[in-house]
Order: C-alpha cells, then sequence, then structure tokens
C-alpha cells in the first residue's frame, strides 16, 4: 500500500501554552506543489458493501483518481447498525478496507463519529488497533486538520444532541471516555470559539455528523443551530459539512456566507424523505446514493456532489480574493 501523505501529529499538550486551542488535536497535512489541495467526503456508508455501498465506492475511487485527491473525509455513522463491537469487529475490515480499495483511495481517512457509532462501543473507533491494522483510518472526538490552504475542524456532534440522553428509546449510547452521565460540551464549544480566531487559511471548514440545515429526514439539528451555528457565523466558517440525513444537499445560510453541505449517502439513502422543498437557500438535494468532492486553490473552491453512477449531479463554486497576512 502506497500512501502518499505527510501527517504530522502534534499532541498540544497543558504545557504548550503558545496554543489556545490546547485541547484539540492538530494535524498538518500538506497541500500539493501547486498548492492546491482536493479530498472526497462521504457520510453513513458502513454495511459491508451492501446497499451501493460498494458502488459508492467505485466511483469515488475514479473520481479520487480524476482529482488526484489528498484525503477522504467521513462524516460518521461509519458502522452500521450499531458502530463497532470493539476494535477487533471485523464490520472493520468488511465495511471499510475491503470496500474502498481504489489506489486513489489509499490516503489518509479523517473520521468523526456518528450517532450510529455511539451505539457500539464508540472508542474502539478511536482505537490506534484500527489504525494498524489499516493506516488509512483516522477517527477522533474532536480535531484539526490544518493544510494552510484550508483549516478544517472536526466536531463531534453527537453529545450536543439532547434526545440521545433524553429519549434514547431502545437504544443505548456509549459515552464511555466522555463522562458517565450527559457528556459536557462546554470545552468542544470553547476550543471551537478559539481555534478559528488563529486561523491563517485562505478556507475555514467545519465538519460535524449532524446537520445545522437541512430539508431532509432530521431536518435542522436545534442544539447545532444554538450553540455551534453562532461560533461558525462569527469565525468566517465557509462550510458546514455533515452527514446523518441520508441525501446530498446544499443549502446557503440565508445570514451569512456559510455553504451546508450534506454528504451522508455513501449506502444509506431514504428515497422521496424529505420535508420544506421550498426553503430558502436550498440549492439542491438528491435523496439517492453518492458522495461529494471538494477542491481549493488560493482562490477558488469546486464542490460537486455525484450520485452512484459518477454523475455530476450539482457544482459549487466559489471564489475569493487572495488575502496575505501583513
Ligand atoms: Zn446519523
Amino acid at each position: 500500500m502506497s500512501i502518499s501523505f505527510l501527517l504530522t501529529l502534534f499532541i498540544t499538550s497543558s504545557l504548550s501554552s503558545l496554543s489556545a486551542y490546547a485541547q484539540l488535536l492538530r494535524f498538518s497535512h500538506s497541500s500539493k506543489h501547486d498548492a492546491s489541495l482536493s479530498f472526497l467526503m462521504l457520510g453513513d456508508w458502513g454495511r459491508r458493501g451492501a446497499f451501493n455501498q460498494s458502488q459508492v465506492a467505485f466511483q469515488m475511487g475514479k473520481v479520487g483518481e480524476r482529482l488526484d485527491i489528498d484525503f477522504v473525509v467521513s462524516t460518521g455513522d461509519n458502522f452500521y447498525d450499531n458502530g463497532l463491537i470493539s476494535e477487533h469487529d471485523n464490520a472493520f475490515a468488511e465495511s471499510f478496507t475491503k470496500i474502498y480499495t481504489a489506489e486513489s483511495l489509499q490516503k489518509q481517512w479523517y473520521s468523526v463519529l456518528g450517532n450510529h457509532d455511539y451505539r457500539g462501543d464508540a472508542e474502539a473507533q478511536l482505537s490506534p488497533v484500527l489504525r494498524e491494522m489499516d493506516s488509512r483510518w483516522l477517527c477522533l472526538r474532536s480535531f484539526i486538520v490544518d493544510s494552510e490552504l484550508v483549516d478544517i475542524f472536526f466536531v463531534d456532534t453527537t453529545p450536543f444532541v439532547e434526545k440521545y440522553f433524553t429519549e434514547p428509546q431502545k437504544h443505548k449510547y456509549d459515552w464511555g471516555g466522555i463522562g458517565p452521565q450527559k457528556p459536557d460540551v462546554g470545552n468542544v464549544i470553547k476550543d471551537l470559539e478559539l481555534a478559528p480566531k488563529e486561523s491563517r487559511a485562505q478556507w475555514r471548514g467545519v465538519v460535524g455528523h449532524h446537520t445545522i440545515r437541512s430539508v431532509g429526514h432530521h431536518g435542522d439539528t436545534q442544539e447545532l443551530v444554538e450553540k455551534l451555528l453562532p461560533i461558525l457565523q462569527a469565525n468566517n466558517i465557509d462550510f458546514y459539512m455533515n452527514g446523518h440525513d441520508h441525501c446530498l444537499e446544499h443549502i446557503s445560510d440565508t445570514e451569512s456566507p456559510i455553504q451546508f453541505l450534506t454528504s451522508g449517502a455513501g449506502s444509506k439513502a431514504w428515497s422521496g424523505d424529505l420535508q420544506q422543498m421550498n426553503r430558502r437557500g436550498l440549492n439542491f438535494f438528491y435523496d439517492g446514493q453518492g458522495f461529494m468532492s471538494v477542491q481549493l486553490t488560493q482562490t477558488h473552491a469546486t464542490i460537486e456532489f455525484y450520485d452512484v453512477f459518477g454523475n455530476v449531479l450539482h457544482t459549487l463554486a466559489s471564489s475569493k480574493q487572495p488575502h496575505s497576512f501583513m
């Protein structure tokens, strides 16, 4: 396996008083020599290849090769139906290693957890044991990927959502490692308030599993609208990227330049399951399987959504003046 990425891990500790966001792990991922960067994004996928997961993976391989991608982002709900049983669960190999086999996908994968992942052993997906089995895999709760061109802030959104605590129904959630009761999201919020202020990147993205704005089955996630969106709006975030709703979707914020991008169709898709097609800011909604690509340069961002046949369904092109820090 040839992995052509440069990955540097800086584990910030309480000793690094120069860093205001000491709690978040920061990964440095170089841009290409021409200062561009591209990646694929998918969510809601791990079903041992069934339900079109393998077909989506095949098309990802082709698009990944064409765009010469630098990495892949997974927006969570990585393993259905109930996450991994343990770090030795063969679903990891059956739903990940043996599915995303194309040469172009042998890159770093940056992943967050989804609510379904919390129904199993949530910490198993964070374990270095998985990275030993497949070095592409990197899943953490909240962290930053910094490529100079773009800073991407990954947020563990499941602990924000009240109903998983108040109405778990028949599901059991594993909050191990973050608190026996309801986890405190205060520190994550504090980190997210501070980290973008230190960003010098031309583009800024935030990745979380849950929607902020969506016309799909789950709709908006009220807790994120209240607690996360104001931070995004105050910090010049360009893109909020998520899964959870099993669709492909692009909504423009009506109050800021933020673009909400849903890629939660890696296998699960709910045909016709949507609400509010006349919502303000809605640019695109597709209720079948597929994935998304992001291509960035200093001045341009191009985002494309693909169906299971590799057809481009929707393109978002955005431009910015290059800025300098004098
Ligand atoms: Zn979900």
